[in-house]
């Protein structure tokens, strides 16, 4: 006999916010169209005191003490393209742990092979479409009708939760959450919880991801007449053995590893090596000459498990280029690093994680999946400078759309999500302090 489908039978509150969720799937839908209207597009960092004004007036009008925090001092921080930040923080009781939901409005640009306006804020057959529809503005609407949804429901929590809306995460978030855990508005001192509605979908909580590490390989020949090569040294030649060291010499062992965080899609748990750029000898767009390339930089993009150190990893891009560099004496190579993010990951067993899960299971009937990211995102600043561990990913939108053309949001994945979010919040505010 088949088991019916589990559906927990939430309390008369989990009803009510449900319900209350459900009721305001209009403006729901209104204020992530609002945003994507907005065209926070970073880089350079665009139209960002607009964006976080209608954020902070929707938090103002929901109760919340609104702050806008700018990261004075920051190079990125500029008059033409200022860096606004905005927190609203909830009124508790104090009694309960606090909770903190963060979203970043910043979209990467829109490109190529877009069917609509990508800063129009459509909605079509039960979409919502537009750049950050996936990534991430829908999250923020849903962050913030969830906590007001529990409000509309005449609930009061033990605990508090605080909402933000921050910049740059596109380019790394340090002048977004890394400025504010550094500056301690947001701080494990302060915060129990942090979730970040990132595009996971419905089902799916993310609760960690894979480590960066960026470098150049520097190759210096020596200039020479385009017809005479033989009295120079191609330093793009030089790359082109690095490029074949890594492939077959880094490649090979990288494949055969697999981490045990559930990093989706599956192929990306295992570590990967990616060339980003190559630029030697003249550029390619002016009149050539013809020399012999005396320089050639690429930068790679190396990603790593947890399961990797950062050291190891750093040793084997040094070991590689050294061989390369012993095979013939009169190469030149070096390795100059560019940036590191390591890993993050959940604890196991932490409360964030089952009250989403819990919640997930009351409103979608089914299990959470839990998965973690191939690439980065502000979960690494909360836990490693914020000291927040308990932090997790979890929002609509599928993550296929991120930065794509003719990006996407569900109204159905967002409500479901706001409504998941806003129970998972009760459960979690409603847990006793300290
Ligand atoms: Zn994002």
């Amino acid at each position: 006999m088949a088991n019916p489908p589990y559906r927990a039978r939430p309390s008369d509150r989990a009803d009510r916010i449900l319900a209350q969720v459900e009721a305001a799937r209009g403006e729901i839908v209104a204020f992530t169209a609002d945003m994507i209207r907005i065209p926070t597009v970073n880089p350079p960092g665009e139209s960002y005191r607009d964006c976080a004004e209608l954020i902070g007036r929707r938090l103002g009008e929901a109760g919340f003490d609104v702050e806008y925090v700018e990261p004075e001092g920051l190079p990125e921080h500029t008059a033409a393209h200022p860096r606004v930040n905005v927190i609203g923080r909830g009124v508790g009781e104090g009694a309960g742990k606090r909770i903190h939901l963060n979203g970043h409005f910043d979209v990467v640009p829109a490109g190529d092979g877009w069917s609509v306006d990508p800063f129009g804020g459509l909605v079509k057959d039960g979409r919502i479409y537009g750049r950050g529809a996936s990534d991430m503005k829908s999250g923020i609407a849903a962050a913030v009708f969830a906590v007001e949804a529990i409000r509309r429901a005449g609930i009061d929590l033990r605990g508090a939760v605080d909402v933000s809306g921050t910049v740059d995460e596109e380019s790394g978030g340090f002048a977004g959450v890394a400025h504010l855990c550094r500056t301690g508005s947001v701080t494990g001192d302060n915060t129990d919880y942090a979730i970040i509605p990132e595009p996971f979908g419905p089902d799916r909580v993310c609760v960690g991801h894979r480590g960066v590490y960026w470098f150049d390989v520097v190759a210096r020949g020596h200039a020479a007449h385009g017809s005479m090569p033989h009295l120079g040294r191609s330093a793009i030649d030089d790359m082109g053995a690095v490029l074949e060291a890594f492939r077959t010499r880094v490649g090979p062992r990288l494949a055969a590893l697999r981490s045990s965080l559930p990093v989706v899609p599956g192929h990306s748990r295992r570590p990967s090596l990616n060339v980003n750029a190559i630029e030697g000898g003249q550029a390619g767009e002016t009149d050539q000459t013809p020399c012999v390339a005396d320089r050639c930089t690429a930068t790679f993009d190396r990603r790593f498990i947890p399961e990797e150190s950062l050291d190891d990893v750093r040793e084997e891009v040094m070991d590689a280029v050294a061989r390369v560099a012993a095979e013939d004496p009169g190469r030149s190579l070096s390795v100059v690093d560019r940036l590191v993010v390591h890993p993050v990951r959940t604890p196991p067993g932490s409360p964030v994680v089952a009250a989403l899960s819990n919640a997930i299971r009351a409103v979608r009937g089914h299990d959470a999946t839990l998965v973690a990211s191939p690439g980065t995102y502000d979960q690494k600043h909360f836990a490693r400078i914020g000291g927040i561990e308990h932090c997790v990913a979890y929002g609509p939108g599928p993550l296929a759309e991120a930065h794509q053309p003719d990006e996407s949001c569900g109204v159905d994945d967002l409500v479901a999500c706001t409504q998941v979010l806003a129970l998972a919040v009760l459960e979690l505010a409603g847990l006793d302090a300290g």
